[in-house]
């Protein structure tokens, strides 16, 4: 805890969400922690966003935040330029110009305890938590499994989902039986197609997660898997923030804004018309 009266500086947060992220716990390949941002910078106000992208500067900047604690990687390929007319690097120029840092927790997140698939899983009321995929020796790992409160139809769940996720364009998509029971329920926040093996073998009723494809959903449904709930991928990491923010408010006298900023690339969703009722021009 840090005086209510003393602003913590950038360094200060950047240690706390180490200690809650460890930096090692990231998959080899990604990218976290501090991406840029003066050390002593005080902090009053923080902004915690799924993807730092302009429209997220923006909000930034208009609510005068000096952090922003993202979960993508602004920088996770090399750059060998940051120059003002590339994307990133006027986002970079930006922030650096407003004074404020940038902090990704990602993969290290993912599996952190709590961590992003526990916030997805409290949103759908999951109890009795566990890891889809434990890393051994820890009570962590990617996803999670857990029972509904209430037993419900595939396609009632689908839309119960719905009601409890955040609004996208996209919504939700499910597929299996609509009238399949679904009881144990596993969840990923974020793409979900690497654990769909794990998912079957825990043996669960439904598993949702984002970005999954014909291929892998269709094999697995054919063999016998879980029915498969394909959600909008900004949509199942979004609840995370409100857990940062909890945590980030607890920890320091900081302003916390979370951002409702829809930053799914998907803006238009039309369900398919009958063939029967489609227009046939002549
Ligand atoms: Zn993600």
């Amino acid at each position: 805890m840090t005086d209510a009266a003393e602003p913590p500086a950038v360094l200060d947060v950047v240690n706390a969400l180490d200690r809650r992220y460890p930096r090692d716990w990231a998959e080899s390949w990604d990218r976290v922690g501090l991406v840029l941002g003066d050390f002593a910078h005080p902090v009053t106000r923080v902004l915690c966003v799924v993807d730092c992208v302009p429209e997220t500067v923006d909000q930034a900047l208009a609510v005068g935040a000096d952090l922003i604690v993202a979960h993508h990687p602004l920088l996770l390929k090399p750059v060998s330029s940051i120059a003002p007319d590339t994307y990133k690097g006027r986002i970079i120029h930006r922030l650096i110009r407003g004074d404020v840092a940038l902090y990704v927790a990602h993969t290290n997140a993912d599996v952190a305890n709590p961590g992003v698939s526990d916030a997805l899983a409290a949103r759908l009321d999951l109890k009795d938590l566990r890891p889809l995929v434990p890393i051994s020796g820890t009570d962590r790992g990617p996803g999670r499994i857990g029972e509904l409160v209430e037993p419900m139809s595939l396609h009632a769940f689908t839309g119960f989902a719905a009601s409890r996720l955040p609004a996208t364009t996209a919504g939700i998509r499910a597929a299996g039986d609509p009238t399949r029971t679904i009881q144990l329920v596993a969840v990923c926040g974020g793409a979900g197609d690497s654990f769909l093996a794990d998912a079957k073998r825990a043996g669960v009723d439904a598993y949702l997660c984002a970005d999954l494809r014909h291929h892998p959903a269709s094999e697995y449904l054919a063999e016998g898997g879980p029915a498969l709930l394909d959600v909008a991928h900004w949509a199942t990491e979004r609840p995370w923030l409100d857990d940062v923010a909890v945590w980030l408010r607890g920890e320091f006298a900081v302003d916390v804004v979370v951002s409702d900023l829809d930053t799914d690339p998907w803006t238009v969703h039309a369900r398919s018309t009958p063939d029967e009722k489609k227009e046939i021009l002549p």
